[in-house]
This record gives structure tokens, sequence and C-alpha cells, in this order.
């Protein structure tokens, strides 16, 4: 029984109305692991190049994470990202995406990670990511599924391939506009249900997020916050979350399904109060409880019909 986390490690530059970072380590993958890991262990499939700080390999091994299944790749240079959010801290442009070691990545699945139940596919190339699905001899309980823009833009074909495979597919609002060629989010999430994923989850970033399947439908909202410093990783943190919870409660029915959103919500909101994994490097468990217990007094009413 294990949770496998699979997706980018990088260097990430970001710019925001209210500061600039210098190159930082992020990628899908850190976060997810920096997330997860106060739920249950993970074990990593990623790559990186002879630039990634070993420091940083070191800290996610003492944190749980088993790298068995990073590459690092010595002569050549790591995944870089790099862009700049807008005046609302929502929406973002993308200014460079380097794949560099990512170019070339072929996965290798280790024999100790064959336990795998839970999958949680980070944003990266689709077919890496169906490749980790083909090399499991078992399928796992669950797939999740995290993508974004640049792969529709880039090799839709190969995105909706992967998608038909999985079970849970996690995209923004815009991403399910875009995939779904709808603007009703209710009508975009009809049209990916009918692309292979039984669950789908649609981020709206500070407007909360929306979980559909089948006819049903739950929302949860993302907690005001006062200052949000750099949004990078937040779905990240939220797919984290997310997936930690399933994993360590291993019940995947829709209503564990809403508490795992919570959950993602909950730990996203601390990913966004400094640069980079800084924040979700600090939490404690006692931070993530309370934080909990203010999205259940921030959704909880009572209503009285009589
Ligand atoms: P999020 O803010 O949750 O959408 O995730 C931001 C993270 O995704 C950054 O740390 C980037 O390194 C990573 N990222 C950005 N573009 C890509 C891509 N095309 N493939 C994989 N990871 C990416």
């Amino acid at each position: 029984m294990s949770l496998v986390v699979v997706g980018s490690m990088a260097f990430d530059a970001i710019e925001t109305p209210f500061g600039k970072s210098d190159k930082i380590v992020g990628g899908a993958a850190t976060y997810i692991a920096w997330c997860a890991t106060n739920f249950t262990p993970v074990k990593q499939i990623s790559v990186v190049g002879g630039d990634f700080p070993t420091e940083e390999l070191q800290a996610l091994e003492e944190r749980g994470v088993n790298l068995e299944g990073v590459q690092i790749k010595k002569e050549e240079k790591s995944f870089f990202w790099s862009g700049r959010y807008h005046m609302d801290m929502n929406s973002r442009d993308t200014l460079a995406t380097e794949l560099n070691v990512l170019a070339n990545f072929e996965p290798t699945v280790p024999e100790s990670y064959q336990d795998c139940d839970f999958l949680m596919l980070g944003n990266l190339v689709p077919s890496v990511q169906r490749s980790v699905i083909e090399q499991l001899r078992k399928r796992p309980k669950l797939i999740v599924m995290d993508t974004m823009n640049f792969w529709m833009d880039t090799m839709p074909e190969e995105l909706e391939k992967t998608i038909a495979m999985v079970d849970v597919l996690m995209v923004n609002d815009s991403e399910a506009r875009q995939l779904s060629g709808q603007y009703s989010l209710v009508k975009a999430a009809a049209t990916i249900l009918k692309m292979g994923p039984k669950f789908l989850v649609i981020k709206k970033g500070e407007h909360g997020a929306l979980l559909f399947h089948g006819n049903q439908v739950f929302f949860a909202p993302a907690l005001p916050l006062e200052e949000v410093f750099d949004p990078t990783g937040a779905g990240d943190t939220f797919a984290g979350g997310f997936i930690g919870h399933l994993a360590k409660t291993k019940d995947i029915s829709f209503e564990n399904m809403k508490t795992a959103i919570i959950i993602g919500s909950a730990l996203a909101s601390f990913c966004v109060e400094k640069f980079g994994t800084t924040r979700l490097r600090e939490i404690s468990a006692n931070d993530i409880t309370e934080r909990i217990e203010e999205f259940v007094q921030l959704v909880h009413f009572d209503i009285n019909l009589q």
C-alpha cells in the first residue's frame, strides 16, 4: 500500500505585482511531496539535472519521500519555468518553459513502487504520466491526474490518451474551458467526464474548487486571505492534500473526496503565504488542524425552512 507521485521537479522564477524571486526550487511533484507527506509517505518519480541542489533532495528524503524513482542527469539542466502573475494574483502568464531534462525523460518505476495503491500524476509530459500507469503491474485503486494548458496547446492527442486512463482529473477553470470547448463549467464538466475520468475537480483559485461526479456537484471555497504572496504551486499543494488524505484514509467515496477537497484547499491556503515551498516546510500538524477548522467555520450555517 503506497502513494506514488509523478511530476516535475524544477527551478522557477516568479514575478508578482509585489515582488520577484530569483531561481527557486519548485515543480509540481516538489509541492505535492511537501504537502502529501503531512498524511502519508511518498514514493517520488521525476528527473532533475546536475544543477538541482543536493540539500533539497536530502530535505525531501528526511521528510519521508523515497527518491529511488528520481533520476539525476548530472550533465543536464533541470526543468525551468517562469511566470508573471496579474494584479488579481489569480491569473498568470507563462514567460518561459525550458523542458531541459524533461524533454527526453523516460521514467522507470522501481520494483519497490509496485505496491502503489494511490497514483498522483502531477503536471508533466502526458506520455510520461501514461508510461508510469503502464509500468505498474497492478492497477492502482485510484489514479489522479493534474495537467495544464501547456500540454493542451502542444500535445492534445497525447493528453487525451492519458486523460482516458485516469479516475480523477484536476484542472483549473480556464483549462476546463479549453479542454472541453465549453464556456459553462457545468457543460465543460459533462464533456470532460465523457473523456474517461469518473471525477473532475475544477480549481478556481481564490474562488475555491468544484468536484463533479455523475450528476453530483460539490463546492468548496478558498479561505479569504488578507495577502496572497505567491500562488505558484497552490494547485499542486491542493492535489497533494487531496491525494494525501485519500491515501491515508483509503476511502475513495464521493463523500470522502469532499473532505479531501477541503483538506487540499486548507493546505493550498498555506502555500500562497510565502514564496515557493517555504511555508509548506514550516507548518505543523496543529497549524493544519486549525486551518481546517477555519474552513469548517467558513462554510457552516444552520437553516430553518419552516
Ligand atoms: P501550479 O501553480 O500549481 O499550477 O504549479 C506551478 C508549478 O508547476 C511550478 O513549480 C512549475 O515548475 C511547474 N510547471 C509549470 N509548467 C509546467 C509544465 N509544462 N510541466 C510540468 N510542470 C510545470
